[in-house]
């Protein structure tokens, strides 16, 4: 290595894949093509969370063309967020771009985010969605919700937010270092607080596959980023017996003074009505509150988020 390359900072891409060997050999031509162009010391990181359609081999195939091409091979799908955590664990560069592996994040920008790491100092820079990429109607309303309930709970407003961003070292440590194995990445980068910077994109379709994010995989993140930002919920739930409470001593009271007036309400229905919501309202606090036992089990239970089969 001259000494002109060791002084030039070296970047590192992270890119998680799960079930993308159709697209992955492009991803990985197009991200090479822009940072070939314009550095020399580079790594491009894929980490291949379980896919079981020979994504590691397309990936093997391609660094015997360039050896800047790195692998990490997860055990099984660990989930994006936990491939991301690997991938920057292992990632050595003096900034790193984290960036989905189906092209809907345009390689094209990260000159862009690394002129203001290094030109400007910033210490994260955020690629926002313009607009968002088109979606099917239960998904939209889904993410939307999810937004909604994070600005509302956690004051955070990730709306069009995605994990295309570009980290200087210094943030990449701070993120290795959480003790707790169920990261939100995109929730835990403006957490840090660090100085940020916008850019824009507009979102394509996705260059070949199908989304991994099945509904269920995807409420269950949102729980997940929910709860481990905010308490709210679970304090809600004695808000919502409060409230239940003082609604029943209201319907209590009318029930009594109409029987004692010989005007004793006739039928259940009030009775049923009562049962079902009392019911419910107690079934969704028990749930809020199982959400929190079940996140601080399996933090208690120390296991790492991932476990790397390959490197
Ligand atoms: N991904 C992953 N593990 C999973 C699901 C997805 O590593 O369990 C990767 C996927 O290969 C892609 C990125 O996460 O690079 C974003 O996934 P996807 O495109 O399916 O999400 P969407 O763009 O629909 O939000
Ligand atoms: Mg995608």
């Amino acid at each position: 290595m001259t000494s002109e390359q060791q002084q030039t900072p070296l970047i590192s891409i992270v890119i998680p894949a799960y079930n993308e060997a159709e697209g992955i050999v492009e991803v990985i031509e197009r991200v090479n093509f822009i940072l070939k162009k314009k550095f020399q010391t580079y790594e491009i990181i894929i980490v291949d969370d379980g896919s079981c359609d020979g994504t590691s081999e397309k990936v093997e195939e391609a660094i015997k063309a360039e050896p800047k091409i790195k692998l990490i091979r997860l055990t099984r799908n660990f989930g994006k967020e936990a491939a991301l955590n690997a991938g920057l664990c292992y990632s050595t560069g003096d900034t790193v771009v984290t960036m989905d592996s189906d092209l809907q994040h345009p390689p094209e920008l990260i000159p862009q985010m690394y002129y203001l790491w290094e030109k400007k100092g910033v210490k994260v820079v955020n690629a926002v969605k313009k607009i968002r990429q088109q979606e099917n109607f239960f998904k939209r309303i889904a993410v939307n919700f999810f937004y909604f309930m994070m600005k509302m709970l956690t004051e955070t407003d990730l709306t069009n937010q995605t994990d295309f961003k570009l980290l200087d070292r210094a943030v990449v440590e701070k993120y290795i270092e959480l003790p707790e194995n169920q990261k939100f990445f995109r929730g835990l980068i403006p957490w840090f607080g660090f100085p940020v910077e916008n850019v824009y994109f507009a979102p394509k379709q996705r260059s070949s596959g199908s989304s991994g994010w099945s509904l269920i995989k995807l409420s269950r993140m949102g729980i997940m980023a929910i709860c481990s930002f905010s308490s709210v919920p679970m304090q809600a739930v004695t808000l919502l017996g409060m409230i239940t409470f003082a609604a029943s001593i209201v319907m209590g009271a009318q029930a009594l003074f109409m029987k004692l007036t010989g005007h004793a309400v006739e039928g259940f229905t009030t009775v049923i009505l009562l049962l079902l919501f009392v019911g419910s309202v107690i079934m969704i606090s028990l749930g809020i509150i199982g959400q929190y036992i079940a996140m601080i089990y399996h933090e208690t239970k120390k296991r790492p988020g991932y476990i790397v089969d390959k490197k």
